[in-house]
């Protein structure tokens, strides 16, 4: 994700800490700040996002010191954030589906999936 963008969820959301930044395109920014408000209304005092990757095409989330009762509402919200992950262009944000580039998974849509391909090709 840009460094623009990274900054903006660090400045609106102290909890938002990922150790190595947010490994994934700047297409999910709007789910990821979806997920960070659902979860600061959310009494999660301590709890911090320590990782949020792509993998297999879908975002996940790693969020830490969640106290025993908030654990099912994070979870489903997180939940909720990986399955728009998955309907959700990585790269630009427009409605996407999961694509195999070579092996390799990523959820794109038609236009980011064609410019991907012909760079894997060059
Ligand atoms: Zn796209």
């Amino acid at each position: 994700m840009s460094p623009e963008k990274e900054k903006a969820l660090e400045d609106k959301y102290l909890f938002f800490r990922p150790v190595w930044g947010v490994e994934c395109g700047d297409g999910w920014f709007g789910i990821i700040d979806e997920l960070c408000a659902k979860l600061s209304r959310m009494d999660l005092s301590g709890a911090r996002i320590e990782f949020i990757k792509e993998k297999f095409g879908g975002m996940r989330v790693g969020l830490s010191h969640v106290g025993g009762k908030n654990y099912g509402d994070a979870l489903s919200i997180i939940e909720y954030a990986y399955d728009r992950s998955m309907e959700t262009c990585e790269e630009c944000g427009r409605p996407g589906i999961l694509r195999d580039i070579k092996g390799w998974f990523k959820t794109l849509c038609d236009g980011c999936f064609a410019k991907t391909l012909s760079r894997s090709n060059e």
